[in-house]
């Protein structure tokens, strides 16, 4: 264990249990631990970094902007949070009836999402088991986990869960009472599951049929991820009156964007809401960075490319039953309960992998994952996945103490 790792116990609250390992540098999308070893990274910082590590162009952006004007609350407007603003709009495709609340993190995107639906005079929320929607008290009262949930109840809210992928579920449960609809596009901390292709478009129609909204949480399949900018886009006439943003949003500086159209634009008004931080200039231009480099780098493309390479060398794992989701964001389901063994395997021999459940692994690599690296990880993985198989039945037949 380096002596990071050990400082952190003493120091750093046990909320996350003891890090995997301490890391000191990156590049691109590899990086490296207190010891000196490399690591191809298949996880992303969990989806956020968009552009690998320490790619020139968000560099440039973040230390040209922190040396002009680096911060100065939302009492006054900055160049970078209104093009930032101008610009999450139009990828949306939306007009000049859209605006935008920034905040940090996914979680207070959400946050501030929940509040809006307030402002529609109901209070009812339809949500999805399987759902994962953030940390803070509303997000959380939107998350299905009951593991998450239950030591902080009572939560806010009035909150319905539904099955996910399920319309008649969704007919049954919406009514004049809903405010809205909060679905992810696809799930990802329940492990990549990608509904039915007319799933959201169902939603879509339930909701306005009750004069609900339809808010997609986009959160970690946004910006490119699915290899189109946002997921829902991939999907015929769906149109949601919101959608939330963090994670690949700023590649790694921290920013939630909550985008809204029509009448849900202007349901938070001067007083309802605000935010300290939130849309602040490095934040933001760090952002436009991302987005300008997805455009500049074809990255929309690469994303297709690299992963349906993914996709294709999963699939061909001996081990792998199933293969989910698009783009860069994929879940691979295990034929036995070894995915927590095989990414200490994974790590072992130079992967940084994921796990959402003890059957299934997640990738989500920065968007700039190279074919070469993916050869490597195609090379490596029979061993990898072999290598859990046996901790695994070892770990069983080890006795209970
Ligand atoms: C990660 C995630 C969140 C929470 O984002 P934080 O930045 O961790 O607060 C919310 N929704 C979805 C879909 C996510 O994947």
């Amino acid at each position: 264990m380096s002596d990071i790792q050990e400082r952190y116990a003493g120091a750093v609250m046990n909320t996350f249990g003891p890090p995997q390992l301490a890391l000191v540098r990156g590049r691109g999308a590899h990086v490296w631990d207190a010891d000196g070893k490399e690591y191809v990274d298949l996880l992303g910082g969990i989806a956020v970094n968009a552009l690998g590590h320490a790619h020139p162009a968000l560099v440039e952006a973040v230390t040209t902007q922190l040396s002009t004007l680096g911060h100065v609350s939302n009492f006054f407007a900055t160049e970078p949070q209104v093009a930032l603003a101008e610009r999450l709009v139009a990828l949306l495709g939306w007009g000049e009836e859209a605006r935008v609340f920034f905040s940090n993190s996914g979680t207070e995107a959400n946050e501030a999402a929940l509040k809006l639906t307030r402002r529609t005079g109901r209070t009812r929320l339809v949500a999805a088991q399987g759902s994962f929607h953030g940390r803070t008290m509303g997000a959380l009262a939107l998350t299905s986990k009951a593991a998450y949930r239950e030591p902080f109840e009572p939560l806010p809210g009035d909150v319905t869960f539904v099955p996910y992928d399920d319309v008649a579920a969704l007919e049954a449960a919406v009514d004049d009472t809903v405010a809205a609809i909060v679905l992810e596009p696809v799930q990802g901390e329940a492990g990549v599951v990608v509904p039915g292709a007319d799933y959201l478009a169902a939603a879509q129609r339930i909701a306005h049929d009750h004069g609900a909204l339809l808010w997609l949480d986009e959160v970690q399949t946004g910006i490119a991820r699915t290899g189109a900018w946002f997921a829902h886009q991939l999907l015929d006439g769906v149109q949601p009156d919101v959608v939330t943003l963090a994670k690949g949003l700023g590649g790694g500086i921290p920013i939630g964007a909550t985008v809204a159209r029509g009448a849900a634009a202007t349901l938070l008004q001067p007083g309802n809401h605000g935010t300290t931080f939130g849309g602040n200039p490095v934040a933001a231009a760090a952002a436009l960075a991302v987005l300008d480099t997805i455009e500049a780098e074809g990255l929309l493309e690469a994303v297709v490319a690299r992963g349906d390479q993914l996709a294709a060398l999963l699939a061909e794992q001996a081990g792998v039953v199933e293969v989910t989701g698009a783009g860069l964001m994929r879940g691979a389901e295990l034929d036995g309960p070894y995915a927590t063994q095989a990414v200490a395997a994974g790590r072992e021999a130079g992967f940084i992998l994921n796990a959402t459940g003890p059957t299934r692994l997640r990738f989500v690599p920065p968007l700039v994952i190279t074919a070469d690296d993916l050869d490597a990880l195609s090379a490596a993985l029979p061993a990898v996945l072999d290598h859990a198989r046996s901790a695994a039945q070892h770990d069983q037949m080890r006795p209970t103490p």
